[in-house]
């Protein structure tokens, strides 16, 4: 939904936008409502878009032809993974050409390729001598078996260069948490005592990655995501703006739990094109569109007087978040946001 007062709309301040996708614009295989038609609108305003998915497991042809699929604007050239990611980080460092043992699926075996390095399997380097491969490259990998992570526990005991796509120790599925590919590093840590380089968010080089791929100045660009101790933090150590979506994983309960403070909240990404409503504190209580808050004795008071509710949600986590930064206790307003914000959305 582009509008006609341009000038004004949130998105008028960027040129780029670097989008999450799982609980951004699909969840599981499902389109976000509004989410794949608001990117073809950013797109015909001109606006550039990158996909940056932490998850590592899928190769980005992959990717894009589910984003296309759905509706939404996207060519592999326009999607980026943690695991390429990782390959770009190795590319620098090693030269063209060197063997590169993929502890992951094929998203890190093709992203290897891609960067121009050779993607050893671990059932191939299972006999391999020490120092027949240059580095590990640690990704999530469906079909890993217990004896790919002593292969790589063998060569990486040797100290040679370890960078893993993400250390999200979670990955959601339909029936809940499995592990993620942090809980994968973890197994190694324990085992080898160091840890690796990790590349996805929040740590600044996909972000890094996905600039370069925009070719738009950081203060230009904004970030776009719903987790907050990922996506929204992940923005700010690269220097980025952040629209925290309200179409995922993460409630405002959460945000209370976190450091995390998204530039902006939205409901969905339809409201890129409106003017933001940002809220504003007068004498203790904030305000945004009709909606008011106020913490009073441990409790978030909510006056809604046909605000919507992303309004709503934006002047209760003001409320708490200047409760947050005064060091009241966080489980406090853990329970304040759940009991009133959670529900809206
Ligand atoms: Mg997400």
């Amino acid at each position: 939904m582009a509008d006609d007062a341009g000038k004004t709309a949130l998105i008028a301040a960027y040129d780029g936008v670097v989008c999450d996708l799982d609980g951004v614009v699909y969840r599981g295989a499902d389109p976000v409502p509004e989410a794949p038609k608001a990117l073809q609108d950013l797109r015909a305003r001109g606006v550039k878009i990158i996909y940056a998915t932490n998850n590592a497991s899928r190769v980005v042809a992959e990717v894009a032809e589910h984003l296309a699929g759905l509706g939404a604007p996207a060519t592999s050239a326009d999607v980026v993974s943690s695991a390429e990611a990782g390959a770009a980080q190795l590319a620098r460092a090693l030269p063209a050409g060197a063997r590169v043992l993929a502890l992951g699926g094929e998203g890190v075996v093709e992203a290897l390729a891609r960067a121009g390095l050779e993607a050893v399997r671990p059932s191939e380097a299972e006999d391999a001598p020490s120092g027949s491969v240059a580095a590990v490259l640690q990704g999530y990998g469906k079909d890993l078996r217990v004896r790919d992570f002593d292969t790589a526990a063998r060569l990486l005991g040797t100290q040679l260069p370890w960078v893993a796509s993400n250390d999200d120790a979670t990955l959601p599925l339909p029936w809940g948490q499995s592990p993620g590919n942090g809980a994968y590093v973890d197994l190694l840590v324990a085992s080898l005592g160091r840890r690796p380089q990790v590349v996805g968010k929040p740590h600044p080089p996909l972000y890094r990655l996905a600039l370069d791929h925009l070719g738009t100045e950081a203060s230009r660009t904004l970030a776009i995501g719903d987790r907050l101790a990922t996506d929204i933090d992940g923005a700010a150590a690269a220097g980025l703006d952040s629209a925290w979506v309200l179409t995922g994983v993460d409630l405002p309960s959460d945000l209370m739990a976190t450091h995390a403070a998204p530039t902006f909240v939205i409901g969905t990404l339809s409201e890129l094109f409106q003017p933001y409503a940002a809220p504003v504190e007068h004498a203790g209580t904030w305000q945004c569109g009709t909606a008011s808050a106020r913490f009073v004795d441990g409790e978030l008071r909510l006056r809604v007087d046909g605000a919507s509710a992303v309004e709503v949600v934006r002047a209760g986590t003001a409320a708490l978040l200047g409760e947050r930064e005064r060091g009241r206790p966080r489980d406090e307003l853990v329970r304040a946001a759940a009991a009133t914000l959670d529900g809206l959305h």
